[in-house]
């Protein structure tokens, strides 16, 4: 079954215009980043903008997966990791004067460490600059033990890295290099590395999931004292990907966060228009 055209009425909202006193195109452009808030014309960047917290996306645009729910174009990444761009990034957010940087990338399976070292160089550069708290959302590096270890060592404050949906649907959303104990198992090492970095993941709801396979991982994720969670509506982002299977309604939404906090999340978002990043500052200064 697929629910897929009938846009309900909840998520019908105005998608918001840039606010270019942040996110200017000509600095953008200037220092050749892109962001993952305007790339994606992601609903919240109001809200995320006036939290002065905003999404980095480095290593290229080019995917080594085929996830069958993201439009990002994939293939062969033909750059290796910019040397400067760790700095460039740092530039930006301060500029910007951000608050709390979420830096993101497409999956590289092409590098020998996926990126880890790049990943790390930017949350040091970007912390040195400007004082910024800062996030990390990363692949799920399965090519390099070491990876892990290299970003954790950078201590960026948050740790994520998104389940995406339940163990039943895993591979056929993620695609077959996906693993999903191997998920659990990165949120158990990045505690074991460096218990003061807070750790993060999330879901996206309407792919076919049912209730007791979200509570499920819930609980996995709890077992292995995961600090904050994220749950959204998949939205279909163009023919060739993943049906929407239901859209489900904000005060579904409301109802599953309930569950989650009380299973012991320090901080649950969920709403249909909540993204992996949303409210990123805010959960980050969760004690
Ligand atoms: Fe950017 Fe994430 Fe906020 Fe969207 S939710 S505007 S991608 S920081
Ligand atoms: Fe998209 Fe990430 Fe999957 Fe690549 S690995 S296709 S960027 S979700």
């Amino acid at each position: 079954v697929s629910a897929t055209g009938r846009l309900p009425r909840w998520l019908k909202r105005p998608i918001p215009r840039s606010n270019s006193n942040h996110m200017t195109d000509s600095l953008m452009e200037e220092l050749k980043l892109e962001t993952v808030c305007e790339n994606a014309k992601c609903p919240n960047r109001m809200e995320c903008y006036s939290q002065q917290t905003a999404t980095f996306m480095i290593l290229g645009n080019v995917c080594t997966r085929p996830c069958g729910f993201c439009a990002v174009h994939r293939g062969r990444p033909p750059q290796l990791p910019e040397a400067d761009e760790p700095d460039r990034v740092a530039e930006a957010a301060s500029r910007l004067g951000l608050k709390h940087v979420v830096i993101t990338s497409v999956t590289r399976d092409d590098l020998e460490d996926g990126g880890a070292q790049h990943f790390h160089d930017c949350v040091v550069a970007v912390r040195e600059k400007t004082g910024a708290t800062t996030e990390v959302l990363t692949p799920d590096f399965v090519h390099c033990k070491d990876a892990l270890k290299i970003v954790i060592d950078a201590a960026p404050t948050v740790f994520n890295h998104n389940m995406e949906t339940v163990p039943r649907l895993y591979r056929r959303v993620r695609g077959p290099k996906s693993d999903y104990r191997w998920t659990l198992q990165m949120m158990k090492q990045v505690k074991q590395y460096n218990p003061s970095v807070k750790t993060k993941s999330g879901l996206m709801l309407g792919l076919g999931e049912e209730r007791g396979e979200l509570i499920d991982a819930f609980a996995d994720l709890r077992e292995y004292d995961v600090d904050f969670l994220t749950l959204g509506q998949y939205l279909q982002p163009g023919e060739k990907y993943l049906p929407v299977v239901r859209y489900v309604p904000p005060e579904e939404f409301d109802e599953i966060g309930e569950i989650a906090k009380s299973m012991g999340f320090k901080k649950v978002a969920s709403g249909p228009f909540v993204r992996s990043s949303y409210h990123a500052r805010d959960m980050a200064e969760t004690e």
